[in-house]
């Protein structure tokens, strides 16, 4: 059941698109080393998802940067990920005054689009049928029976009797489990903004992240033919945290005025040849984390089993590979048996 017309419209369309190979996560170690290792698996499975014409650098910021250069270096060789000093006509382009050391390193992006299509293709040969324009409204046990789940579309409401419910909502999680009467799961969400832009030529093909702390990151995005510009502290516009009386549905897409001119005023002191960038748009969505993420900026899947419901479970992925953290989680149930 989807609730939007079509599959992969929301957080898995309006992300940095980023494949994570380690590099972003040096405060958490087994977020990093997940990633390591998904990595491979994630590029190869989806090949034709990926790009990889593009050169990635990471550069580490002088001041209140919560790793040194040399910190990084190594936590990059403790998780056996490349790294190598970048070249000089790259390090040029960073102003040296603020930034300690940059880095090659090497991690793609997904083409959205690509993967929306791929999926699509795996759900018809896996016959799975999908219903869009179908949103579930709320869940209820029934007697013996299962679980009955209430959809609502522009034409009709139905109730479906099912053994098995998994709530992938992501930012929606919580929605479903309020209007249920069931207990809400601890989740922060941000409204986050990406700016999409059209980059000057020399930085045509990089990406580039700086890290540790109130940095930046500039991505190719494929599905447009831009790059986008985040920037940890003006793409997060909000946030809020849900508590059982009070679950905010917030609609990402309307009434928000950019931060761009501060994410980027900010993002050229670093890299002054950024101030010839056109801003053509914005990406909006609600991120959601765990409470827990805000120390370490880890990524773990949120997996709840039974949840207030037999047979009824709740998946939260905080990045694309996490789909890889699933099928363990799977197995033991009956219905997946042939299919992982
Ligand atoms: C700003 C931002 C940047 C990110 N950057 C990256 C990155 O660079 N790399 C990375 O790997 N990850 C990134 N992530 C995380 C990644 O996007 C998510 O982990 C992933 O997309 C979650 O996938 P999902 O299928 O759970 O969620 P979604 O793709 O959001 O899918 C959930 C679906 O549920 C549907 N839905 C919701 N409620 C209902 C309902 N009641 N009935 C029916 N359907 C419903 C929605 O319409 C949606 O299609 C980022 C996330 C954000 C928000």
């Amino acid at each position: 059941m989807e609730q939007e017309a079509d599959i992969l419209q929301r957080a898995s369309y309006a992300n940095q698109a980023r494949v994570h190979n380690g590099y972003h996560y040096p405060r958490s170690i087994l977020t990093a080393l997940r990633s390591r290792v998904n990595f491979p698996r994630f590029v190869s499975e989806y090949r034709e998802c990926i790009d990889t014409s593009f050169d990635k650098y990471y550069a580490i910021g002088k001041t209140i940067s919560k790793v040194t250069a040399n910190q990084f270096k190594i936590f990059c060789q403790r998780i056996d990920a490349f790294i190598e000093p970048a070249p000089p006509n790259i390090t040029n382009l960073f102003n040296s005054n603020i930034t300690e050391g940059v880095f090659s390193t090497k991690e793609y992006a997904f083409n959205a689009v690509k993967l929306k299509h791929r999926m699509l293709n795996d759900l018809e040969k896996a016959s799975v049928k999908l219903s869009v324009n179908s949103k579930v409204i709320k869940v209820q046990e029934t007697d013996n029976v299962g679980i009955k789940v209430f959809i609502e579309s522009s034409e009709s409401f139905n109730i479906v009797t099912t053994k098995y419910v998994f709530n992938c909502t992501y930012s929606a999680i919580n929605q479903i489990l309020h209007t249920s009467n069931l207990p809400t799961i601890p989740l922060k969400h941000e409204l986050a903004e990406m700016a999409l832009v059209e980059v000057p030529d020399p930085l045509r093909n990089l990406g580039i992240t700086v890290m540790c702390g109130p940095f930046f990151s500039i991505m190719p995005f494929p599905a447009r033919g831009l790059h986008t510009l985040s920037h940890v502290r003006y793409t997060p516009h909000c946030f809020w945290q849900d508590k059982d009386a009070d679950v905010k549905t917030v609609n990402p897409k309307v009434g928000n005025k950019t931060n761009y001119p501060y994410m980027i005023r900010d993002a050229e002191r670093y890299m002054p040849i950024l101030k010839e960038c056109r801003y053509a748009d914005s990406l909006w969505e609600v991120k959601t984390i765990l409470p827990q993420s805000e120390v370490d900026d880890s990524r773990p899947i949120l997996f709840k089993k039974h949840h207030g419901l037999k047979n009824f479970y709740s998946v939260l992925g905080g990045k694309i590979d996490n789909i890889y953290d699933v099928p363990p989680e799977l197995k033991f149930l009956e219905l997946t048996r042939g299919v992982i």
